[in-house]
Parts: structure tokens; sequence; C-alpha cells
């Protein structure tokens, strides 16, 4: 049994005060949520919020995950952040988002490197792959999604591929609130994403992995994603923003 994982990923939004505010609104219920171990649920806050909704969430089953690293352990990397100031205060850290590959020139290659940093100072990796609306519409979706997985876990080895999260983000459903599909969704995580992990790794690994699906997930259309049998919770950002949406989409997931 793969323990569902709902991680809000605030993107650029709240200040420190909003932050508090915001977590101060759904930890209580969140905390009840995640109590018995039936689902796992990550808040990931802009960086200078971390160290505060950590502070916010300490002795409560809710966890913090940062949006983002850099792979080298210090030095002149102006603007950057490391592993060793995460883990920290972080248990998880989402790795490859579409708009850092969109916007901040990230790679397949880029995505590997920060995973293997992430591995090695025990920070969890969320890691993001999707395809764009041009791909799917080419019908090249397995292909991408395929493709990236392979680069996100080139050279790892099996124990550490077992305790990645994949977030399944088609990017055309990001943002857009058009969702996938839960069918659709559910069919590339379960053929094209454990399909890539047991070719890689084997079987028991394929299943092991939890795999989430992102894009336009609500209060509304949660439950359409969690009721399928290869998907383990969301990866959620705008609905994050909101406490009862948040606490809704949270309930839904929780097995
Ligand atoms: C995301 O940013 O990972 C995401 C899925 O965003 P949204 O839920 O707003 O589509």
């Amino acid at each position: 049994m793969r323990t569902p994982i709902v991680a809000g990923n605030w993107k650029m939004n709240k200040t420190i005060a909003e932050a508090r505010e915001l977590v101060t609104a759904m930890r209580g219920e969140l905390a009840q949520l995640a109590a018995d171990g039936k689902i796992e649920i990550v808040l990931c806050p802009p960086f200078i919020a971390i160290p505060e909704v950590a502070a916010l969430v300490k002795g409560t089953p809710l966890r913090v995950g940062a949006q983002n690293l850099f792979w080298e352990a210090k030095g002149a990397f102006t603007g950057e952040i490391a592993p060793a100031m995460l883990n920290q205060v972080c248990d998880y850290v989402i790795i490859g988002h579409s708009e850092r590959r969109q916007y901040f020139g990230e790679t397949d290659e880029s995505v590997n490197k920060k995973v293997r940093a992430a591995l090695a100072h025990h920070l969890k990796p969320i890691v993001c792959v999707g395809e764009n609306l041009a791909q799917n519409e080419a019908g090249q979706t397995q292909a991408v999604v395929g493709a990236q997985v392979r680069a996100a876990f080139k050279d790892l080895a099996r124990d550490d591929a077992r305790g990645i999260v994949i977030a399944y983000e088609p990017i055309w459903a990001i943002g857009t609130g058009k969702a996938a599909s839960g069918a659709g969704a559910n069919s590339i995580i379960g053929l094209t994403i454990r399909g890539t992990l047991a070719e890689l790794y084997d079987e028991a690994t394929a299943q092991a992995a939890r795999v989430q699906y992102g894009g336009s997930v609500n209060a509304k259309n949660g439950a359409e994603f969690f009721a399928q049998p290869d998907i383990d919770g969301a990866l959620v950002g705008g609905a994050s923003l909101v406490a009862a949406d948040f606490l809704a989409i949270c309930k839904a997931a929780r097995a």
C-alpha cells in the first residue's frame, strides 16, 4: 500500500506574514488528517517563508518542502540555495517543475543533478514530469514523459529510486483550470511512468514509487484523481493557497 501524498506548491506567493496566516488557518485540521499516517501532507512555501512554516508545523505530522535547490554544496552561486541549507528546515524538495524548465532553463540533466544532490542530503525529491500541449496533441506524451523519467533517474540506485516522489503534471493542465481526466492521467502514470521504472529497475520498484497527479486539481475534482489506482495524491498549485480548498483536497486524498 502506498501512502498518498498531497503537496501544496505555493510558487511565488505569500509573504512571511501571509504564510503564517494561511498555515495557522489550516494546520489543526491538516494535522488531524495526517495523524494516523493515511496521508502525507507537504507545504512548499517560497524559501523566505520556509523557516516560519517549519516552526508553525513543528511537532505535527505536516511536512515542509522547498520548490527548488542547487546541486553544489556552497560557494559563489549568487541567488542559489544549497541542499545542506534546506535540509535543516525541509523534508522534501520539488525538482524540475515545468515553470523551472520553461522560465529558468532547467534541463533533464540539471534535474538529475538536483535529484542526486537532494538524496545525498536526505531531502526527498518530488520530481515533476509532463508534456506540453503541442507534444500532447502530436501524440508524444508517452515518449516525452518516459524520457523525462529516464533522465531524472539516470544512474540512481534502486533504493534511492523507491524514495522519490514523481509528479505527473501535463503542462497544459497547470494553472489553466483544464485538468486532465482521471483515467487519462492514471494511464500515463501506470503505463508510462511505472512502466519506465519497471524497465529501469523492476516491477516492485515501479509499484513502490509514489506518483502524484498535478494540474488544476481543486476541491471539486480531486476525488476523481484519487479514485484512480495508480495516482497517489496530488501536487497542487493555486488551490493550495486557499485553506478550505487545500483541506478539501487533502480530505479527498486520504486513504
Ligand atoms: C503546480 O504548480 O504544480 C500546479 C499543478 O499548479 P495548479 O494546481 O495551479 O495547476
